[in-house]
């Protein structure tokens, strides 16, 4: 606290990410990065685009990278709105597109910035119990909404809504926008990219930080009707104009151009994902059916904590949330085979067996 913060500041409770510890010789699997490097070809971009023309502010649309993401889901690039990580991209969701009269709509197990938005941006919010096994029923959403949002796959659950669920939140919603937040998609879900063109409150939010291994890099898109886009751009025009420099714009677009590295990576991660499910399952756990980079698993007779407490002796670092419902869960990223081996030894270890 401070006497020079206004009252608004003074109210805030800031979102917490997975911490970032200093330490190298530790095993990091707390924030869903990508146990991979990102696309030689992204690196290359960004040394290429180290030069002088960094003395020039960059363009100001980012209109090559707006070209190549329409292109690689074939929309229009009016279609497409990017930002510094989709965090910016959220934000300016929420400020523009889903603060209205009505009460914003989401799962009450869902990505932990959404509340910290809605605090934000002074909207007024309902959360809707996810079921018992942690999926989302759909009829709960039938209710009087200025707005619905959800992770898809959501997080920390990892599970995953299918296409004919979505669409029919957004036929029983017209009036609402209906943001679908995919920064899990590329890890076994449907994208629904492909409902943007019959849908014209549908916006679907995704990141370079996880399937494209760029998290450090800060890129972020939203994609739907012009008409939503139009929204966000007047929001990102009365806030920073220049949200991705030339090096992030570079870094994008080679990412996009390198398809055999993304789905190489990404179909790795998912085979691993399977297989570390099948392991900690042998190992007493529960496992909810993942299509992200994570698992959320509890142990039958082992509390969370004390097995998060034990992990990090040994070096390795996973994420427990301690709220009502999901305190006995923990959520493990998916890492390289040797992290995951790392993980498997040390839990078979603390666990006796
Ligand atoms: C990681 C994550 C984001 C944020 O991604 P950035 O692009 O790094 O800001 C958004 N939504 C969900 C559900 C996430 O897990």
């Amino acid at each position: 606290m401070s006497k020079y913060w206004s009252d608004f500041v003074s109210q805030l409770e800031p979102y917490v990410p997975g911490e970032q510890p200093g330490i190298t010789n530790i095993t990091k699997l707390n924030a869903n990065e990508n146990p991979y490097g990102p696309s030689p070809k992204a690196l290359a971009a960004m040394v290429q685009q180290s030069n002088d023309d960094l003395r020039l502010y960059p363009p100001m649309n980012a209109d090559d990278l707006k070209q190549t993401i329409a292109d690689y889901y074939g929309l229009k690039k009016g279609q497409v709105f990017v930002g510094n990580g989709s965090d910016e991209v959220l934000a300016h969701a929420f400020n523009g597109l889903l603060k209205q009269s009505k009460p914003l709509l989401f799962p009450d197990i869902s990505y932990s910035f959404y509340p910290v938005f809605c605090q934000l941006y002074g909207i007024d919010s309902e959360q809707i119990p996810l079921a018992d096994d942690f999926s989302i029923n759909l009829d709960d959403y039938n209710r009087a909404n200025g707005g619905i949002i959800f992770p898809n796959p959501n997080a920390p659950t990892g599970r995953l809504l299918g296409l004919e669920a979505i669409e029919q939140l957004l036929q029983s919603n017209p009036d609402s926008v209906v943001v679908v937040d995919e920064a899990y998609i590329d890890f076994g879900g449907v994208s629904a990219v492909s409902l943007i063109d019959k849908y014209a409150n549908l916006l679907v939010v995704h990141t370079l930080s996880k399937s494209r291994s760029l998290a450090g890099m800060r890129i972020g898109y939203g994609m739907g009707s012009a008409e939503l886009i139009e929204g966000l751009e007047r929001i990102k025009n009365s806030f920073n104009p220049f949200p991705l420099g030339q090096l992030q714009i570079a870094a994008a677009i080679a990412s996009f151009q390198d398809y055999d590295y993304f789905s190489q990576t990404c179909q790795r991660i998912i085979s691993s994902r399977e297989h570390v499910t099948e392991q900690l399952q042998k190992l007493g756990f529960e496992v909810m059916p993942s299509a992200a980079n994570f698992v959320f698993a509890r142990h039958s007779d082992r509390p969370a904590e004390e097995l998060s407490l034990a992990l990090r002796e040994q070096g390795l670092i996973v994420r427990h949330f301690k709220k009502p419902r999901i305190d006995e869960f923990l959520r493990i990223t998916i890492g390289t085979e040797q992290h995951n081996a790392l993980l498997l030894d040390s839990l078979a270890v603390i666990l006796g067996a």
